[in-house]
């Protein structure tokens, strides 16, 4: 989600207290570490479980390239540049494989997933639902982080995307020679899936440079690609590129894992 609506939001939660049980206290179920809320009513508690369950398979494969640092197959130093934040990427996607519990204030509980719907619960939730997942003559968003409440919000639209993981056709094409290469296309066939999207909207739960990032969000590929160290760590499309890019095991990035751009 785009960093401007997150703070508007980050905004009114600060400023406004709303009861956090307005939901029904039966729509709630639990997958590892993670809490799914309010997704029944709309048909998708199973969705979550699945997706989840699939979700930790993924992570054990990228923690697992994640120990290669730079050296990584699957694009790590296209995204993260070099090995200066490797110990907090791991701690990070680490944190997001657990549901590791998160801490706002004096209070650390549980990560939640919440799907938002028309009969969305009251104050902060429902300006999301209204500002975010359905926004008048705006592009719906898929989904949405609310770091303070340590709650992700699924968006209508989230479920409108049917693919739930990239696989290698998704890979982006790269072209070029030596400094000039590139990603030829967005990278949008990894990142339109709900694992790129989840992973996004759950870095920003979990990531501590995050709010430090000073720029606009970047998405495209390249965009990322190009952005400098600690650009890349605050940016979250970064970490959920690389995320995708491993569980789809593309191989072929502008950066590629030894420094042989500068050759060939
Ligand atoms: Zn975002």
């Amino acid at each position: 989600m785009q960093r401007t609506i997150l703070l508007y939001l980050l905004c009114l939660l600060a400023h406004h207290t709303y009861p956090s049980s307005a939901a029904s206290a039966r729509d709630t179920s639990t997958s590892g570490n993670y809490i799914i809320n309010n997704c029944q009513h709309v048909n998708h508690t199973t969705d979550l479980h699945h997706l989840l369950h699939r979700f930790r398979h993924a992570f054990h494969y990228i923690l697992a390239d994640l120990d290669k640092g730079t050296s990584s197959p699957h694009g790590f130093r296209a995204f993260f540049k070099s090995n200066t934040n490797l110990r907090l990427a791991k701690q990070v996607f680490q944190a997001i494989a657990r549901g590791q519990n998160l801490t706002a204030g004096a209070i650390t509980k549980p990560p939640v997933l919440e799907c938002a719907s028309p009969a969305f619960r009251t104050g902060v939730y429902q300006e999301v639902y209204r500002m975010v997942c359905t926004p008048a003559g705006r592009k719906p968003s898929h989904a949405a982080s609310l770091p303070l409440e340590g709650t992700v919000i699924i968006c209508p639209e989230f479920w409108k995307e049917e693919r739930d993981f990239p696989g290698e056709e998704d890979c982006p094409v790269v072209e070029g020679r030596r400094k000039n290469r590139k990603f030829m296309d967005s990278g949008w066939g990894l990142r339109d899936t709900k694992f790129a999207m989840l992973v996004h909207e759950l870095v920003h739960l979990y990531n501590p440079l995050d709010a430090a990032a000073k720029t606009a969000e970047k998405y495209r590929a390249q965009d990322c690609v190009d952005l400098g160290v600690q650009e890349s760590v605050g940016n979250a499309e970064n970490w959920a590129l690389y995320a995708a890019s491993a569980a789809a095991r593309c191989t072929k990035f502008p950066i590629s894992p030894a420094p042989d751009e500068l050759r060939i």
